[in-house]
């Protein structure tokens, strides 16, 4: 993990071009079987005079983050040969620490989707177990930290993009407060929606990059002014006292006519897991969520993310960036590059959009979920009151195999599957970690989610939550892959 790695390469035990060799070496071992990257780098390109704690460590990039001079194609045929001419404010960030970029990795097309199915280079695969997904839309960022290519890697989170490949991956995933990380340079799905996050192997590592990458950014209005906490510090505190809550309406097995021995499993574990806790000092309490809320979480997000990604993606036309369509005007020149840029899952999120933002339609979809958003953070700021945080399944077991999996990674239980959505609604931090294995041994993730701002406050929970499941740090092994 990275404070270990750090100590080696003070100590000289390993230089940090040999640490890149490695990487690269399993990257490309891994690459045909689990599709991880859309690009390897060639060679350790980072700053000498850095001297940070992430100096010479070796990560990886999703590829809808721009990178002077290296392709970035959000795993999109629009994007397929963009190369961009400026930085990610993350990424730059990330070069002035001396951390070393090995390569960009495979997503759902344009971030959209939570499967890890939509790239136009092909499915990536869950490193636990071949036949299963790893869940999107970062899922390249997932599978690059659960195969310990990388000790960490940096995705972007709409829905549950990091929290939920994350959990089907068995690493940590978080996503903190809306504006604590700069999305200057990250391709816009959803604005009011996006966030820059981390996947690593352990809550520490998790906090240790954020420290890095957070703060405020002049590039970005919605970027927060620094909180000046250093949260691997942070996270080291007395959390006895702390109180949790979970929802009765996700987490009761009788809420589920049609239960499965995968869901009553991980409902069951999770019931042990806040027995530990309660055990270790958390005061950890069932409350009740409006159902018709919980239900609107999916329709709403979805109003929401596609008109928005309709209107932030309307740039993608083939003829600022991309394969240049043919026809006898711009118009046909673009409506070419658009139907053969695209794939069937982004057509149809952008019909959807098209027809929400449709003047006539906008007062009834696109404002009512709006306001069904904003019932949703109120409720969840209200029991914020009490709480600190909300615990609950990141999901209602491990990944499905690919040929169980739909554009939603489960239609059964869909209260479970997009409960995270919350955190992007009202922007709260929220982290997703280990916490046991499904019947198929497949890894589950816990997820806690938090009061705005209150990112040192979420790690800190999850860091001592991390010590009870007995799966910190947990590694896709040699026999799996
Ligand atoms: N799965 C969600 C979707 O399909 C989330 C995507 C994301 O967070 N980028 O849009």
């Amino acid at each position: 993990m990275i404070r270990e790695l750090h100590e080696k390469l003070e100590k000289e035990e390993v230089t940090k071009e040999e640490l890149f060799e490695e990487a690269k070496t399993l990257a490309e071992k891994y690459q045909e079987e689990f599709n991880s990257f859309v690009t390897i780098l060639d060679e350790a390109k980072s700053k000498r005079r850095a001297d940070s704690i992430l100096k010479g460590i070796p990560y990886a990039l999703k590829d809808n983050i721009s990178t002077s001079g290296i392709l970035t194609t959000a795993s999109s045929n629009i994007l397929k040969d963009y190369v961009p001419v400026y930085d990610a404010t993350v990424y730059q960030k990330l070069k002035k620490s001396g951390a070393v970029l090995l390569g960009k990795t495979t997503l759902d097309e344009l971030a959209m989707g939570g499967t890890g199915t939509t790239a136009n280079t092909g499915v990536v695969r869950n490193p636990w177990n071949r036949e299963h997904l790893i869940g999107g839309s970062s899922a390249g960022s997932a599978s690059a930290v659960a195969l310990g290519i990388v000790p960490f890697a940096i995705g972007s989170d709409t829905g549950d993009s990091i929290r939920k490949p994350a959990s089907f991956g068995g690493v940590v995933g978080f996503k903190p407060t809306y504006g604590r990380i700069s999305r200057y340079g990250l391709f816009a799905f959803a604005s009011s929606l996006d966030h820059v996050g981390v996947f690593a192997r352990s809550v520490e590592d998790v906090a240790i990059v954020t420290d890095i990458i957070k703060g405020e950014d002049s590039k970005d209005m919605t970027s927060l002014e620094d909180d000046g906490k250093v949260y691997a510090e942070e996270i080291k505190k007395d959390t006895t006292g702390k109180k949790l809550f979970y929802i009765k309406e996700i987490c009761d097995i009788e809420e589920y006519p049609n239960k499965t021995e995968k869901l009553e499993k991980t409902l069951k574990e999770f019931q042990d897991l806040l027995e530990k806790c309660r055990e270790q000092g958390f005061v950890v309490e069932e409350v009740s969520f409006d159902k018709k809320l919980l239900e609107a979480i999916y329709p709403t997000y979805m109003t929401i993310s596609c008109a928005e990604a309709t209107s932030n993606n309307a740039n993608l036309t083939g003829i600022q960036f991309g394969p240049r369509g043919n026809g006898e005007n711009i118009e046909e020149m673009m409506f070419q590059a658009r139907t053969e840029g695209f794939s069937e899952l982004i057509k149809r999120r952008f019909v959807l959009g098209s027809y929400i933002l449709q003047k006539e339609n906008q007062e009834k979809l696109y404002l009512n979920a709006c306001r069904i958003r904003r019932l949703i953070v109120e409720k969840m700021n209200e029991l914020l009151k009490e709480y600190d945080g909300m615990i609950l399944p990141a999901s209602g077991g491990g990944a499905p195999k690919f040929s169980e999996s739909s554009e939603q990674v489960s239609d059964s239980h869909y209260i479970l599957e997009n409960h995270m959505v919350i955190g992007n609604f009202g922007g709260f931090p929220s982290i997703t970690i280990p916490y046991c294995f499904d019947e198929e041994k497949m890894p589950v993730g816990v997820n806690i989610t938090g009061r705005v701002m209150e990112d040192d406050v979420v790690l800190n929970i999850a860091y001592k939550i991390e010590t009870l499941t007995g799966l910190k740090g947990i590694k896709a092994g040699e026999e799996n892959v």
